[in-house]
């Protein structure tokens, strides 16, 4: 039996697994103490269930539980990196290069530090979002102490090669950053093998609590150190104050045990209905996959509906599926994503866009219903479309002069 609404955003937040809930729970009832309070049971049990959680987390990502530092999510695991590597690196340089197509954590950031003397390169993408690597390479100079580039983008999939990355980045000089909260989990990573110097990822995107999260930074081969940006009781190595979220930390602990034992399972399982999805939903007129189809996360799909307003096409199954439309509500005016237009999609095409990101809860009998209703709404709206109509009548809409409004 299907349950309403149907929940297709889960690369907005996931829910969280009932597994994590029930490891938490006794962290806020009986064992509530201050991890850092080192003089009596309270402290102690708080501190061991961190140090449990460090492991599970380091786990996954193959790195030491020393080179964990937890946050409050991949927000601010974003600022402390690069903010902290533009402080703690200065005389060395104060040049950084990212994408166009980083998480607006990453980007206003940079904007944040060009204000105060940085200089930022942001590398543009092709239309299936990959960047260049020879011109990532050409970028670098001997002032570039950062490269911030995202394991797998938010809005369209598309995985970046992380390796390649690191070892252009690495052979110039510089550190490697990456914001890894869509891929956490969901697809391996390995900070040795990958060649990661910093690494942002949440726990909120993969089953676990929100609010918590953490930012690896590795501790040999090169030791990197990053600047607090908040200041106080020193916890967490001095880089980054604040008494420590303990229930939160032990669930993204125990979702990252669970990711490590499932992911390869959720991973297959996944990706069958999201190319089931995009089988049936790219065998419409007209529509087309945003993203690298032969690289990209297994349960997120991202396709335009060519003269379909996606934000109208939403609303004509809202009530009953949850998905992310390619406009971004910002104040009065619907703004086409960005990340869309710098794909170099068209207003039209990014207007028309819907992401859809599956989970661990999805089902096929979920999947089937989508289709057959983003199908109906599809076919819906064009009938009702004047640009749809001389679209089938072989009338050019690129040569039309539109009336100004
Ligand atoms: C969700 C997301 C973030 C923000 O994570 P929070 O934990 O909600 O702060 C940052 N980067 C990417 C790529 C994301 O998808």
């Amino acid at each position: 039996m299907l349950k309403f609404p149907i929940y297709l955003d889960n690369s907005a937040t996931t829910p969280m697994d009932p597994r994590v809930l029930d490891a938490m729970v006794p962290y806020y009832l009986d064992h509530f103490g201050n991890a850092a309070s080192r003089n009596h049971p309270f402290g102690w049990e708080a501190e061991d269930a961190v140090d449990k959680a460090r492991e599970q987390i380091a786990k996954l990502i193959n790195c030491t539980e020393k080179e964990i530092i937890f946050t409050s999510g991949a927000t601010e695991g974003d600022n402390l990196a690069i903010k902290g590597i533009y402080d703690m690196y200065a005389r060395k340089g104060n040049h950084i290069i990212t994408v166009t197509t980083e998480h607006k954590a990453v980007l206003d950031t940079c904007k944040h530090l060009e204000k105060l003397g940085a200089q930022i390169t942001y590398l543009g993408v092709d239309s299936e979002g990959n960047i260049d690597l020879n011109e990532l390479e050409n970028a670098i100079t001997d002032k570039t102490i950062l490269v911030a580039i995202m394991y797998a983008n938010n809005e369209v999939g598309t995985i970046h090669p992380i390796k390649k990355i690191a070892e252009i980045t690495h052979k110039k000089g510089a550190l490697l950053f990456t914001d890894a909260t869509q891929a956490a989990g969901k697809i391996s990573i390995d900070v040795e093998r990958d060649g990661i110097d910093l690494m942002a990822f949440t726990a909120h995107k993969m089953y676990g609590p929100k609010g918590v999260g953490a930012l690896y930074v590795r501790r040999k081969n090169p030791r990197v150190k990053v600047t607090a940006q908040m200041d106080g009781g020193g916890h967490e190595r001095g880089m980054r104050s604040g008494t420590l979220n303990v229930p939160g930390i032990v669930g993204f602990g125990k979702a990252c045990e669970i990711a490590m034992n499932e992911m390869d399972a959720d991973a297959e399982r996944l990706s069958k209905l999201r190319d089931k999805l995009d089988t049936a939903l790219l065998s419409l007129e007209e529509s087309y996959l945003n993203g690298n189809k032969n690289s990209r996360l297994p349960q997120l799909t991202n396709i335009s509906f060519k003269y379909v307003e996606g934000e109208g096409l939403m609303m004509a199954f809202n009530q009953n599926i949850a998905v992310s439309s390619g406009s971004a509500c910002t104040s009065a005016s619907l703004e086409p994503s960005y990340v869309l237009k710098a794909l170099g999609l068209g207003d039209d095409l990014a207007h028309s866009s819907l992401r859809f990101s599956l989970g661990r809860f999805s089902t096929e009998e979920q999947v089937d219903y989508t289709i057959e209703q983003v199908t109906k709404a599809v076919h819906k709206l064009r009938e009702m479309s004047p640009l749809w109509e001389m679209f089938k009548e072989g009338i050019d809409l690129s040569t039309i002069e539109w009336a100004a409004h």
